[in-house]
């Protein structure tokens, strides 16, 4: 699934969550790997709304570490920025999400590198100008 493209609004960057989460399958986990305002939230809500969930569910900034929404699939949104570490993570159970066969999708991977498995697909996504992202899927972030 290694694609590049760009989007110019946060309402593009949506549209485009929505597409990919449309190829997801049960049990997929998927690292979003971008700075602060990077539009990392902007895209799960799009990949909630592909599972009928609506996008103000979908919240920025999340105080909660994992958000679980039921749609016709699970999505399991992890907001790991406040993380100190892995084991904070694996001590509210995140393991299990990511062996479970709802959707995992993930921001600051980076925060808990070493619990990530090894098939999770990753996206980048990098902020050239105030309204322009662009988008690396399938590439290993880090
Ligand atoms: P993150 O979760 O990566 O911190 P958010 O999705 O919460 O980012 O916020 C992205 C910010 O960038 C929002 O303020 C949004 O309005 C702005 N933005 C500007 N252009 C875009 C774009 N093309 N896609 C997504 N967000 C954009
Ligand atoms: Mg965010």
């Amino acid at each position: 699934m290694e694609k590049e493209f760009t989007t110019t609004s946060p309402e593009e960057t949506i549209t485009r969550g929505k597409e990919f989460a449309q190829e997801l399958h049960p049990g997929d986990v998927v690292c979003l790997h971008g700075d602060l305002g990077a539009g990392k939230t902007h895209f799960v809500k799009g990949m909630a709304e592909a599972f009928g969930i609506a996008r103000d569910e979908i919240q920025s900034p999340t105080f909660t570490l994992i958000n679980e929404l039921q749609g016709n699939m699970s999505l399991y949104h992890f907001d790991c920025y406040r993380m100190e570490s892995p084991r904070e993570a694996l001590e509210i159970g995140a393991e299990e999400y990511f062996y479970d066969d709802g959707v995992c999708v993930i921001e600051w991977p980076e925060r808990i590198l070493s619990l990530i498995p090894p098939e999770a697909l990753w996206v980048s996504i990098e902020a050239p100008d105030k309204k322009t992202r662009k988008f690396v899927i399938g590439k290993k972030g880090l």
